[in-house]
């Protein structure tokens, strides 16, 4: 009986880890918005950080404090050849 509870808990929290990087990756897409900040500017790329994650902020100067974005899961703000053009780019 006990190894069914061990099952459960550990689907239980697979599913989790599973259900949050969807949501975790939904977000920053929604986020990201086809490229541009809910105020209709395109995001301008700062730089990466060192998990490779790429930082994005917007220009805009109606922002009172200007919003930033980071995106860290791929195929969201480029494609992989994309990437290693920004890479390139920054360094
Ligand atoms: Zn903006």
């Amino acid at each position: 009986m006990e190894h069914i509870v061990t099952t459960i808990i550990f689907i239980a929290v697979f599913s989790i880890f599973i259900g949050g990087g969807i949501w975790a990756y939904r977000n920053e897409k929604r986020y990201w918005n086809n490229g541009h900040c809910e105020c209709g500017e395109p995001w301008e790329c700062f730089g990466n950080d060192s998990s490779n994650a790429r930082g994005y902020h917007c220009l805009n100067p109606r922002h009172e404090h200007p919003p930033n974005l980071w995106v860290s899961y791929p195929g969201i703000d480029t494609t992989w050849s994309e990437r290693k053009w920004i890479k390139t780019l920054k360094t």
